[in-house]
């Protein structure tokens, strides 16, 4: 890794990527590695050689963000850059986000919720985990003991613009907005947790149900967005103090597959689409003054999340996931395009 420094705290919004490294399969198949992280906060999409349509990568394309992740970094310091700078904000009586974006087998799921297998020691590697780590060390400290906030935790999927509870044998919920906005999905299980194990058992338990019933070939995970969320509230009244909310995205090049022959498949890619564009706009506009026309309503992620992207303590991370095979170039792309134009 390429890092050296301590990371930036006062960012309201941080936009980073990460390089994969090639695994086993694209190694067998002679793929090429067309990623480079140059610098701490460069990434360079490189000119294929041999590829037949040499116009649209007549040059190298160079970005940067506010941290590449190259290949050899594990996911406690891409954690350490992105996440665990947000756990402050929570205590401090505001709303964070991060989320993974990229294309699917780019490693959303390997960065937010670990290489789980079903067991524990898998998810704990994951950034779901490490900041429930990290909830508990700030709420026994001198400065937040007093207190007395209580930590609790939920786990949702959103799949074609429905709300589905993951510890709850995905239970369908409804999502509701009174008059003052307020957004509310109605019977959310939200788990008091007292410890780091009992929010593992969660994870275990959400991302089991995640993908319980499909099959590798045919997999809704890469059509959902699965939130987690660590909330800690006040005692008496059970006010929100904070929240945190940990979002694997449902793969990006799912919504560009609006061609489809299958009419079920062109509606999700739809939704995954609006979602994806309505939530670049609203994160661009995070701290903005007189943000109330954002298209926060225009999906379900960006309505659930409305209270996040609102207010002068809420802070977002982003993290887009690269996958370095030359045959994933165009992805890579408008991975990178995308990611350059959240901020
Ligand atoms: P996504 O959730 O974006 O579809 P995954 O997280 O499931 O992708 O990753 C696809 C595969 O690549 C998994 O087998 C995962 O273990 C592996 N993988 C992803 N990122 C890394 C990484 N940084 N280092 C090693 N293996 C990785
Ligand atoms: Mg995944």
């Amino acid at each position: 890794p390429l890092l050296g420094n301590e990371p930036v705290e006062d960012h309201q919004i941080t936009v980073c990527v990460r390089k994969r490294p090639l695994n086993k399969k694209e190694i067998n198949k002679k793929e090429v590695d067309v990623i480079s992280v140059p610098t701490k906060d460069q990434m360079i999409v490189h000119e294929p050689k041999n590829k037949v349509d040499l116009t649209k990568y007549l040059e190298n394309q160079k970005f940067r963000f506010d941290y590449a992740f190259d290949d050899s970094c594990t996911n406690e310091v891409v954690y350490k850059y992105t996440a665990k700078p947000l756990v402050q904000t929570i205590f401090d009586g505001g709303m964070a986000t991060c989320f993974a974006y990229g294309q699917t087998g780019s490693g959303k799921t390997h960065t937010m919720g670990g290489d789980f297998q079903g067991k524990q020691q898998d998810c704990k590697k994951g950034i779901y985990a490490m900041a429930a780590r990290d909830v508990f060390t700030y709420l026994k400290s001198p400065k937040y003991k007093p207190l007395n906030l209580i930590v609790s935790a939920s786990f949702f999927e959103i799949y074609s613009g429905k709300v589905f509870d993951l510890l709850a044998d995905k239970a369908k919920l409804r999502v509701l907005e009174d008059g003052k906005q307020q957004v509310q999905i109605v019977g959310l299980t939200e788990k008091v947790v007292d410890n780091v194990d009992e929010v593992l058992k969660l994870i275990q338990h959400g991302n089991a149900a995640r993908t319980s019933g499909q099959t590798s070939a045919n997999s809704n995970s890469s059509r959902s967005h699965a939130v987690f969320q660590i909330i800690v509230r006040s005692p008496g009244m059970h006010r929100v103090h904070g929240k945190f909310s940990l979002i694997d995205l449902a793969g990006n090049e799912r919504g560009a597959d609006t061609s489809s022959a299958n009419r079920q498949t062109r509606m999700e890619s739809a939704e995954i689409n609006k979602s994806l564009l309505a939530l670049k706009e609203c994160i661009r506009a995070l701290g903005m003054k007189g943000n109330n026309h954002l298209p926060f309503r225009v999906s379900k992620l960006t309505q659930v999340l409305r209270d996040s992207f609102i207010g002068d303590k809420s802070r977002t991370c982003m993290i887009a996931m690269i996958s370095p095979a030359m045959s994933s170039c165009e992805h890579s792309l408008n991975t990178l395009r995308y990611a350059d134009r959240v901020k």
